[in-house]
């Protein structure tokens, strides 16, 4: 029987206790393969995949643990967190430093306590957050319904995309709609004076893209511009966002 190494620690590893990534490459189950989120791609995932993401959760417990788990417990309210998930991993979004933890708990079984793993987004890196569900067989052998709000952030290193486990359908669109309070996104008719002024904006530039394009005098920048007016339209305003992220982040990208 074939034996490998493991691609991070060395250790050596046979067909029960390695773990095969996208790349070929092994990684062992039994230290390295449990320093990444139950919910990791592990399979479609390079080895460079996986130790961004160990690096993401590294940096991002230590975010947790000292500027965003102490919110939790704070009387100030612009600084609650807001607490999304059932089951597995909880997302935490905290609007005062405009980051979002995706936080694993594990429970050690022999020394009573816990510890909490975190990967740590910008809010304003999420790009998608849509609904999800899947029929599984639970442990009775009956199918059950999951629901998720599957999460995707743009300019993130290591785990950028999961699914997070909902409640029902209903917990899903409190968290769509908070997200889209965040952003500013209208859904609805009915829209806001801002919302339609964006809106306004980006059908203005996209007649005088078409315009340009009939003239002949189509550039590189107008046509830039176009795709940025419809972007602002579609994901809404994040400026504050980006602002707050960076102040928050600040000490921790040096
Ligand atoms: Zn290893």
């Amino acid at each position: 029987m074939a034996k490998h190494n493991c691609a991070i620690c060395g250790a050596e590893v046979g067909l029960m206790s390695e773990q095969k990534l996208a790349d070929g490459s092994y990684i062992c189950r039994k230290v390295c393969s449990k320093k990444t989120f139950k919910n990791f791609d592990k399979i479609s995932a390079t080895l460079g995949d996986v130790t961004a993401h160990i690096a993401q959760i590294e940096k991002g417990t230590r975010i947790w643990n000292e500027l965003l788990l102490p919110l939790k417990k704070s009387k100030n309210k612009d600084e609650k967190l807001k607490i999304f998930g059932v089951g597995g991993p909880l997302l935490y979004v905290s609007p005062s430093t405009g980051l979002m933890a995706l936080v694993e708990t594990r429970y050690k079984i022999f020394i009573f306590g816990k510890s909490e793993l975190a990967c740590v987004y910008r809010i304003a890196d999420l790009v998608q957050y849509d609904y999800e569900e899947e029929t599984v067989k639970n442990s009775d052998g009956k199918m059950e319904k999951k629901e998720f709000c599957a999460m995707v952030f743009k300019d993130t290193t290591g785990m950028h995309s999961f699914r997070l486990e909902m409640a029902n359908s209903k917990s899903y669109e409190s968290a769509a709609k908070y997200f889209d309070t965040l952003f500013g996104i209208q859904r609805t008719l009915g829209n806001s004076f801002k919302n339609a002024k964006r809106q306004l904006d980006a059908i203005k530039s996209v007649a005088n893209t078409v315009k340009a394009a009939a003239n002949g005098t189509l550039d590189e920048a107008q046509a830039a511009e176009t795709v940025d007016a419809v972007g602002a339209y579609l994901q809404g305003d994040r400026t504050q966002w980006i602002a707050k992220a960076d102040a928050a982040l600040a000490p921790y990208n040096q």
